[in-house]
């Protein structure tokens, strides 16, 4: 590993240096040997790896540390937060000279974990590995790791568990939250903490003008992307709280989440998001709120004089937020359905297809495959309206007319997975590690490292079966 420890040289107030506390009778669960190859890890690193994911073996040139931040949490204020239960235990450069961070999830309790045990338990371990590696794979920008071991530790939860812990990388752990957390506790370190986030980050912002401004943009830009991103997969994140988002738009702090079977825009997959404030269909406009929330902690970087100028230009920065979400999104969308982004009719026409889904319960993911490969009657003999899907195909195909079919089909298959993450998929994989038997664990990280492809080697029918219309879906319970 080639080391490049930068947050340490943060004001030490931002950090808690302390070493993991490795769990009794720590045991391999499942290794991304690819990964850790793009992370430039050597034959040495690889064969310790299960020690390095445990918390057993950690490095010289990097002291562990668990980070400090707060929050706000289902829009309320929730004060001082942090690093609960993991810790930084390195900075590396990846195989383009990217730094990474290491961070070890449910390595023991910190300054940060209230009233936590500082532990993460198998099973959120196992839903946390396998969705970030099949975002990955999506291509939309997320935390992804390296391994995840078990245990033969018991943590209470509703029942009691077993302990796990995992190895997350991610290109950034600094949240929206962090900005918060000095402003309310140090605000004297905000000046230096925003001029290395824009050196680490983006760096080419240090050109512009009005560096703040820019590096205000780019980070608005960037969670537009990767929301529009969430949504064109069907991903809804359970928890898009202040702490959970990060300045560099890439997806972090799983906790409960879902990949969207049947097509509900108001489908919460967080069993204790009780007033649905991160349902699917909400996902953009939080973001948004969040957004808004992080821009006022920018502003005591104005001088007084400047405040206001300084507040409307901020203010300026987050109107790119629609543009930008809309841009994607609307792109996205076009591809999955094999029709020209540049049409004046191509965006409406997606919405007639998502109509379609939501009044039929249709599956999300499944319903673009089946437009892929052109199975029109099928579709329609599957709707109990079918006027809406004839009215929605005449419209289809008139846009479609007289245009270059063959590159629309082909941006289809390289826009619609065949592969998701299914509830119901993870939740079998989890049942058998925690018997000890990770061949599912294998089965699915291999078939979500390429969602696009069809493997019938390796797929088993219910992989890409929609949930049976008399099965409600699933809401996932916080406790991890
Ligand atoms: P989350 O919503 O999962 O991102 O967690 C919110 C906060 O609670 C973070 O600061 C976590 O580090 C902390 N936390 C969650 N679970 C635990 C735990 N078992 N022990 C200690 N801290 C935790
Ligand atoms: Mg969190």
């Amino acid at each position: 590993m080639q080391f490049n420890a930068r947050y340490p040289s943060l004001n030490p107030k931002l950090y808690h240096e302390q070493m993991p506390v490795p769990l009794k009778g720590a045991k391999a669960g499942h290794f991304n040997e690819a990964l850790a190859d793009e992370l430039q890890w050597s034959a040495e690193d690889k064969a310790s790896w299960v020690e390095i994911c445990s918390g057993q073996k950690t490095f010289p040139e990097f002291h562990p540390l668990a980070m400090v931040y707060a929050g706000h949490q289902f829009g309320q204020w929730a004060g001082q937060l942090g690093d609960g239960r993991g810790l930084l235990i390195a900075q590396i450069l990846d195989q383009n000279g990217q730094t990474i961070d290491l961070h070890l999830k449910g390595a023991g309790s910190t300054p940060y974990s209230r009233m936590g045990d500082g532990r993460a338990v198998l099973h959120s371990v196992i839903r946390e590995y396998l969705a970030g590696h099949a975002l990955n794979a999506l291509d939309v920008p997320s935390s992804n790791s390296v391994g995840f071991t078990t245990s033969e530790q018991g943590v209470q939860r509703e029942k009691l568990e077993l302990g796990a812990m995992m190895l997350r990388t991610s290109d950034c752990h600094i949240r929206l939250g962090h900005f918060e957390w000095i402003n309310q506790y140090q605000p004297s370190l905000l000046q230096e903490f925003t001029q290395k986030c824009i050196e680490w980050h983006y760096p080419e912002c240090l050109e512009a003008e009005q560096p703040i401004l820019a590096f205000a943009t780019k980070v608005i830009q960037k969670t537009a992307v990767m929301i529009a991103k969430w949504q064109l997969v069907g991903f809804a994140h359970g928890v898009m709280n202040t702490d959970n988002l990060n300045i560099t738009g890439s997806t972090l702090d799983f906790g409960p989440y879902g990949f969207m079977e049947r097509f509900r825009p108001n489908w919460i997959n967080n069993h204790s998001d009780y007033n649905g404030r991160y349902t699917y269909q909400n996902q953009p406009s939080m973001a948004h709120w969040n957004l808004w929330n992080w821009l006022n902690n920018l502003i005591p970087l104005a001088k007084p004089e400047e405040k206001e100028k300084f507040k409307q230009d901020l203010a300026q920065c987050l109107e790119h937020f629609e543009p930008t979400f809309l841009e994607h999104y609307t792109h996205g969308l076009c591809a999955k359905l094999g029709l020209p982004s540049f049409h004046k009719d191509s965006f409406d026409c997606g919405m007639a297809f998502l109509r379609i889904l939501q009044t039929e319960q249709l599956d999300y993911t499944s319903s673009f495959l089946r437009l892929q490969n052109k199975e029109y009657e099928a579709m329609k003999d599957d709707c109990l309206d079918r006027r809406q899907f004839e009215a929605f195909l005449t419209q289809y195909e008139m846009i479609r007319e007289n245009q270059d079919i063959g590159t629309l089909d082909a941006t289809m298959f390289e826009a619609n997975p065949i592969y998701i993450l299914r509830n119901h998929m993870a939740q079998k994989a989890i049942e058998l590690a925690e018997r000890n038997d990770f061949s599912e664990v294998e089965r699915l990280f291999s078939l979500l490292s390429q969602p696009f492809t069809r493997q019938t080697d390796l797929e088993k029918p219910e992989d890409l079966a929609p949930l049976p219309s008399d099965v409600p879906e699933v809401m996932v319970s916080c406790s991890s």
